[in-house]
């Protein structure tokens, strides 16, 4: 029977295992099983007697089993076969003892524990997998296994068991990969000669390609490593084309929206401000301006990503474009992603225009304009006058919080968004902010402060043009980190103290930053705490108690003692809005000395006089993180230090992240390895929660040079036949992944 890639399953397996693939791996056609791919492959060995094998061998056994014990991790009692199924979350450890006849090794399973009643004494099976050595005995830590039925030995199945590799497929217990293995081996057997490629035979032919039969054989019954690494670059390409010509196609719909034209005015606002900045611009942000400048006086909008380090001068940027929007009549909108950020943006904005930020006032200037702050916690008063003043024209830049985007806001000429440090700025809020604006959308600047590397930009943020800003201002002092292990050297905290009043001493001032508040009755969620999950760490073989990360509310106590004689005061998201005001103004003013606060104080706070960050339980935040809140030290003149304080043991994994963090104040370097430590579904973010990705082998950050071919291809497809009706299988492709969850993240962008 010959079949193509979209017959059901159950045409080909037993009734049986076609429900079972459905249920377990929600595969229901002959094309889904057969994208479903090894996830690695076992170099077969020779069949080794157990005498001839040595520690760290690959190796593949046939042996006996003798004997079989399994146990929770966390109690020495045994587990019955009749109670396996009470342990199936539980940690446990199965181990069997195998024989060949005259020798013994020991074969040991985790968290499987229903092998107690599969692996029973006198079972024939195959195992594989490295040789290590626990204590004396020599033993295979999670085999694989395959149990030898004596009438399962038809020829197919030796057949089958002598191929040089062996593919191992993302299985469980219900569909064991020898299970997958045999039915990717009947399906592809009935398959036809020639499938229908996404691939366009002319980029296999120019970029080197597999075709999809030979493929779908070669990854899946490999002959040689070559064949192997030749069917993964093919369905990479493939992946990474089905995700360009996604992003080609969505370029191309923004291209076609209408913008109104901003060019730039001579002898208004902008130039104005420009005349009175108190510094001069960096090359870097000259640069960038022009390039913004230029995307403004077009018809279409301009959708820029502007990344910068912290400190490397967003602000000022951002608002030279929005200056040059005024200027043109329209109005600009600057988008927060917290209250006291807002309110802050609405501070150093009005600050830095002075009076060309009076209009209507006595002392303003001849062109000057009116910046409204628009937030969610406003009264009813000021909300009302800051509405109208959005929807009268009145107010040419309205900074606010994501409320700016709520129905009731209207503009009465919206220009140009500016989203700031925000990655997620999705279709559905583009969406929101072109309703404002008529059949014109407007301009949409995002920046951030995380650098994201060149491939991830280019598939996150696919449809967006990237500008950055690589130089920080002239004359920052750099800032420097140290670790504290504060368990192994608890004198060194005490130093740390010490620093933090020596600081203050020299009339600098200091934040302590901490990953909860502490507040909650009893752990509740927390807003701010998007630290990592107390993960539990092998430190000198003994495992560390995961305690729940320290709050604001406890080091307010114990500071209170240790620095009773500074000013102290504490910050976090839930305090009243104006409460976080009064503390963040006399922050600002120099009128506190220590701020103890949770990650509010992560983006854009600006207290150039602060020199000295303190990060409690660092290890709970991500390195990005860690990089983004030290940004707020070292801003000004003085040196910043960042003291990064952990109860880890020097040696573990997590130390050697804070270690990273440490050593280097290069954001790119640490953008890269903090992504490199997450699953590619996170890089993408896609939510864990086991969603499929349409990435199955492409790796946004290891397949640059995949990536930038596949973009090349699919902008040339786009640009010719942009509803791909030459390309109909790719069409096909396409949209299914359109339609499936899959690329949620794209729509994110
Ligand atoms: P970020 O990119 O982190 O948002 P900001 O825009 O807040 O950085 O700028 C940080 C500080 O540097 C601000 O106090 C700002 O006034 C100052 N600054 C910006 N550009 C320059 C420059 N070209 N020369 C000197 N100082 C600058
Ligand atoms: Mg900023």
């Amino acid at each position: 029977m010959r079949t193509d890639t979209d017959r059901k399953l159950r045409d080909f397996l037993g009734a049986k295992t076609a429900k079972t693939f459905a249920e377990v791996l929600e595969i229901e056609t002959v094309g889904e099983l057969l994208r479903h791919y090894p996830r690695r492959y076992l170099k077969k060995g020779e069949l080794t007697p157990f005498d001839e094998l040595e520690v760290g061998d690959q190796a593949t056994v046939n042996g006996r089993v003798k004997k079989v014990t399994a146990r929770a991790l966390d109690s020495k009692i045994e587990i019955r076969p009749d109670e396996v199924h009470k342990f199936r979350k539980r940690r446990t450890i199965t181990k069997v003892v195998v024989t060949d006849g005259r020798n013994d090794l020991e074969a040991a399973f985790f968290n499987q524990p229903w092998l107690l009643t599969k692996l029973t004494p006198g079972t024939s099976a195959l195992f594989w997998g490295e040789v290590s050595m626990f204590r004396t005995t020599m033993q295979l830590k999670n085999p694989g296994t395959e149990i030898l039925d004596e009438e399962d030995l038809t020829e197919a199945e030796i057949e089958r068991r002598a191929r040089p590799f062996r593919p191992l497929y993302p299985a469980t217990a219900k569909l064991p990969t020898a299970t997958i293995e045999r039915s990717v081996k009947i399906v592809l057997d009935s398959l036809d000669e020639r499938l229908d490629d996404p691939i366009p035979d002319l980029v296999l032919r120019n970029e080197k390609l597999l075709g999809l039969r030979e493929a779908l054989q070669k990854v899946h019954l490999p002959d040689t490593e070559k064949d192997i690494a030749d069917a993964q670059q093919r369905f990479r390409f493939e992946e990474a084309l089905v995700m360009q010509t996604i992003l080609a196609q969505r370029r191309a719909v923004t291209d076609a929206l209408n913008a109104v034209p901003r060019p730039r005015v001579e002898g208004g606002l902008l130039d104005e401000f420009d005349q009175r900045l108190p510094f001069e611009l960096t090359e870097g942000q000259a640069e960038v301006g022009e390039e913004i400048f230029a995307d403004l006086a077009r018809p279409h909008p301009m959708h820029r990503l502007l990344q910068g380090e912290v400190g490397s001068g967003k602000t000022v940027v951002a608002l030279r474009a929005m200056l040059s929007v005024v200027d043109n009549g329209g109005q600009a909108a600057l988008l927060a992603p917290t209250e006291v950020l807002a309110v802050q943006h609405h501070k150093t904005l009005t600050k830095m225009l002075g009076d060309l930020a009076e209009q209507g006032m006595l002392g303003g200037a001849e062109h000057a304009t009116k910046i409204g702050l628009l937030t969610g916690s406003l009264n009813a008063a000021n909300r009302r006058t800051a509405m109208l003043d959005a929807a009268s024209g009145a107010a040419g830049i309205v900074v606010g919080t994501h409320a700016l985007l709520e129905d009731k806001v209207q503009f009465a000429d919206l220009g140009l968004v500016v989203v700031d440090e925000q990655h997620r700025f999705g279709v559905e809020q583009r969406a929101a902010l072109s309703a404002k604006s008529g059949d014109n959308t407007p301009h949409v600047l995002v920046m951030t402060a995380t650098p994201i590397p060149r491939t991830v930009a280019m598939t996150v943020f696919g449809d967006l043009a990237v500008s950055t800003l690589t130089q920080l201002p002239a004359g920052r002092s750099p800032i420097q980190s140290s670790v504290v292990p504060a368990k192994e050297k608890p004198d060194w905290l005490q130093r740390a103290w010490t620093r933090v009043r020596e600081e203050v001493g020299k009339g600098h001032q200091v934040y302590v930053v901490c990953p909860r508040i502490g507040d909650e009755v009893k752990n509740a969620g927390d807003e701010e705490g998007e630290f990592a999950a107390g993960e539990e760490e092998e430190a000198g073989g003994k495992k560390q108690q995961a305690r729940p990360p320290i709050s604001v509310m406890q080091v307010a106590e114990a500071l209170g003692e240790i620095l009773h004689d500074l000013r102290v005061e504490i910050l976090h998201g839930r305090l009243p809005a104006d409460e976080k005001d009064a503390v963040m103004s006399r922050f600002a003013a120099g009128d506190i000395d220590v701020v103890i606060a949770t990650t509010v104080i992560e983006v854009g706070v600006d207290v150039p006089n602060a020199s000295t960050m303190v990060i409690m339980d660092a290890d709970r935040f991500g390195i990005s993180q860690l990089h983004q809140l030290r940004g707020r030290v070292g801003r000004g003149t003085v040196p910043g230090l960042c003291l990064l304080v952990t109860d880890l043991w020097p040696g573990s994994r997590s130390y050697g992240r804070l270690d990273a963090v440490a050593s280097t104040t290069d954001g790119f370097e640490l953008s890269r390895i903090d992504l490199e430590t997450r699953r590619e579904g996170d890089v993408l973010g896609v939510a864990q929660s086991g969603r499929r990705t349409s990435l199955k082998l492409l790796s946004v950050l290891r397949d640059e040079d995949i990536i930038l071919a596949a973009r090349h291809v699919a902008n040339a497809i786009v640009s010719i036949d942009a509803e791909l009706t030459d390309h109909p299988v790719l069409r096909g492709v396409v949209r299914a992944a359109l339609e499936s969850e899959t690329t949620e993240y794209l729509e994110k962008t």
